[in-house]
């Protein structure tokens, strides 16, 4: 995704490489491809402005630095704060000291939240924890059939009742079955709609109170542009949540709009989805993609 991304930068680095002295002049103009760059990749507008302040006021000292490559370490400031506007370091799953550990999946309709559920349980089960999927959309019957299907091909138990619509009932009576069967974790997929309306943030919310989730999982699309962040925002507002899961990183869109999701609501992307197969989630690492982007 970001290999067109990494080659401009690498243009704009390797201009400068092999000057012994970078002058302050030479640095804004780096600075402002790197501008370009980011904008081009869907990065954030106000984060990108953060971001080359913050490289910016770093990157004036380098200018003061003879001998050592200043170019070089032009490009270690740029990679430190990449990082930092990424996240930091790698932040994975939440366990409740008490099981069953309660993770609720969030996000739109479409985003992969039903797909990443089952990705999630079926990683948590390789990992030796005993896991249970709950239907808790109850609007899309289809979804219900989805997840079972799901639990089925990974051997994993689903709770589901057609008979009501009451969402914490739901919920409630699967995590006494998860009780029970002394599962380690339970992760309750949740409805979505096209878009955010007040409604399902209210089941969302009631949904919430009840089950006393460790962890709020928003679920993203990596294409949907822009939009990612207003929509993570509106979820973090309503419902406070724990982490994020990018979706469809494998696709060939411009990332950098899911991407700034850390850099403006501060809640840590914990994995990106890379592909329609159960086996296609990986930890994410800050530092590795901002890696990535650089190279
Ligand atoms: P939900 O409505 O949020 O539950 O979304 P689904 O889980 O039904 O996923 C919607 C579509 O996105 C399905 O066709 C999935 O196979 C696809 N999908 C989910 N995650 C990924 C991913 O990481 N990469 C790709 N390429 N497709 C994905």
């Amino acid at each position: 995704m970001f290999d067109e991304l990494t080659e401009k930068l690498e243009a704009t680095f390797a201009r400068l490489r092999g000057r012994g002295v970078l002058t302050e002049a030479d640095i804004k103009e780096g600075l402002r491809e790197v501008r370009r760059v980011l904008l081009e990749a869907d990065v954030n507008f106000q984060l990108t402005r953060q971001f080359l302040e913050r490289v910016e006021q770093k990157a004036i000292g380098v200018t003061q630095l003879r001998g050592v490559n200043p170019a070089q370490q032009l490009v270690k400031v740029v990679y430190d704060e990449l990082t930092a506007m990424l996240g930091e370091r790698q932040e994975g799953l939440k366990l409740s000291t008490i099981p069953p550990t309660v993770v609720m999946m969030v996000g739109l309709q479409g985003s992969g939240k039903t797909t990443t559920a089952g990705k999630l349980a079926r990683k948590l089960k390789a990992e030796g924890r005993q896991t249970r999927l709950i239907a808790a959309d109850v609007y899309r019957p289809a979804a219900i059939d989805q997840l079972e299907t799901l639990g089925q091909q990974l051997d994993i138990p689903v709770y589901a009742d057609r008979s009501t619509k009451d969402v914490v009932r739901i919920a409630r009576d699967g995590i006494e079955q998860a009780k029970r069967a002394r599962d380690r974790v339970v992760i309750v997929d949740t409805a979505g709609r096209l878009q955010i309306d007040a409604e399902l943030m209210d089941e969302l919310k009631r949904l919430k109170a009840a089950v006393q989730p460790t962890e709020i999982l928003f679920v993203a699309d990596g294409m949907t542009g822009q939009e990612a962040v207003r929509i993570a925002q509106g979820f973090d507002e309503a419902l406070n949540v724990t982490g994020v899961i990018l979706t469809k990183m494998d696709g060939d869109a411009r990332g950098g709009a899911a991407l700034s999701i850390y850099g403006i609501t501060k809640k840590p992307i914990k994995y990106i989805g890379v592909g329609e197969k159960l086996d296609a989630l990986e930890d994410f690492h800050p530092d590795r993609m901002a890696g990535r982007i650089l190279q």
